[in-house]
């Protein structure tokens, strides 16, 4: 290497946009190039013949010096990403605030310096990856948050019907196996059509709404309330047998017939009729099971209405 070369690549060591410093086997530091210097406040000459942990105490020593000696001993590269260790040194970032990124992101790459088939030195990498990391995080959030909506019903909050059928299939799938009781009540507003006709369809959302919310409000954390169409409503009862469930329908029938709805000054009263099944040898699939608590549900309204009825 000539002498311009030799200065360029100084010159080149000092301008990266990324940590680059070098340690020997006993931990001490053989360079520190500026991002170091600018991002840690220390510059190279207090630095340079110490040992690291001797100027950052509060690195992590055994984790770090795990991983020097085994590019040491093996002579090949070893990484860390900021997805396993978010930072290697507690460094600022140069974001503005930012939603649980308490210190500059960093990956760190470890490369072998060799002589003579001997690894004489590390040379250790960082690089600022706050933004990627933030811009994943945010990512993660937000498909998070699909997948929320992706099971509730838009107009009430609840679960919506793929949700609750996906969560009856699995516990319906835990009761062939396992069994114990497993009960689900159907649910559907009396008249409701009267109801659209007389105050119009806002109005008829607006009763959908409160009667979600009362019933959400006294079932359990443990069992799923969804929306099944319409004005019509699902309940699922692990661990229930028919007779406990029927007990949570009087209470779902009390809960919407008690108190009339204030439709735009109006208190209009609004009934339900409730169909509820249980899970027993002889019914071979969750479907079934729909289908008689259906059917439960179908005699309460041709018995009159604002009842609940077990399918037997
Ligand atoms: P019953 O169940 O007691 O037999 O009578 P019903 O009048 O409730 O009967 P039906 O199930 O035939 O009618 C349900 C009505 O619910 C029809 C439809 O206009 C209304 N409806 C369905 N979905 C919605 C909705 O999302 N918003 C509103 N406002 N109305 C809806
Ligand atoms: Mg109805
Ligand atoms: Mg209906």
């Amino acid at each position: 290497m000539n002498v311009l070369t030799a200065s360029l690549s100084d010159l080149v060591v000092e301008r990266v946009g990324f940590g680059i410093f070098v340690l020997d086997r006993q931990m001490n530091v053989l360079m520190w190039n500026r991002f170091m210097q600018d991002h840690s406040g220390l510059a190279a000459d207090q630095v340079v013949g110490k040992s690291i942990f001797a100027s950052f105490p509060e690195l992590p020593r055994v984790w770090l010096t795990r991983k020097l000696e085994s590019v040491f001993q093996l002579g090949s590269f070893a990484f860390s990403s900021w997805e396993q260790r978010p930072y290697l040194f507690k460094f600022d970032h140069d974001r503005p605030i930012t939603g649980g990124v308490d210190f500059m992101q960093q990956d760190c790459t470890f490369m072998p310096l060799m002589r003579d088939r001997e690894v004489e030195a590390v040379c250790v990498t960082v690089s600022d990856v706050t933004h990627v990391s933030i811009v994943q995080r945010e990512r993660e959030e937000a498909v998070a948050k699909l997948q929320e909506y992706a099971d509730r019903d838009g107009l009430t909050g609840i679960a919506n019907r793929r949700y609750f059928e996906a969560r009856l299939r699995d516990e319906y799938t835990r009761w062939q196996r396992y069994g114990g009781d497993l009960s689900i009540l159907l649910f559907d507003l009396d008249h409701f059509k009267k109801i659209n006709d007389q105050f119009g369809h806002v109005a008829g959302d607006f009763v959908l709404r409160e009667m979600a919310q009362r019933v959400a409000g006294v079932v359990r954390a443990q069992d799923t309330f969804g929306r099944f169409g319409g004005e019509e409503f699902a309940l699922l009862l692990p661990c229930t047998p028919l007779e406990d469930a029927m007990l949570v329908a009087e209470k779902i029938r009390n809960t919407i017939g008690d108190t009339p709805v204030d439709v735009q000054g109006v208190s209009v009263p609004v009934t339900a009729s409730v169909g509820g099944a249980s899970a027993r040898t002889g019914v071979p699939a969750y479907e079934a099971l729909i289908n008689e608590a259906d059917a439960a549900l179908y005699t309460a309204k041709r018995q009159g209405r604002n009842r609940s009825i077990a399918f037997i």
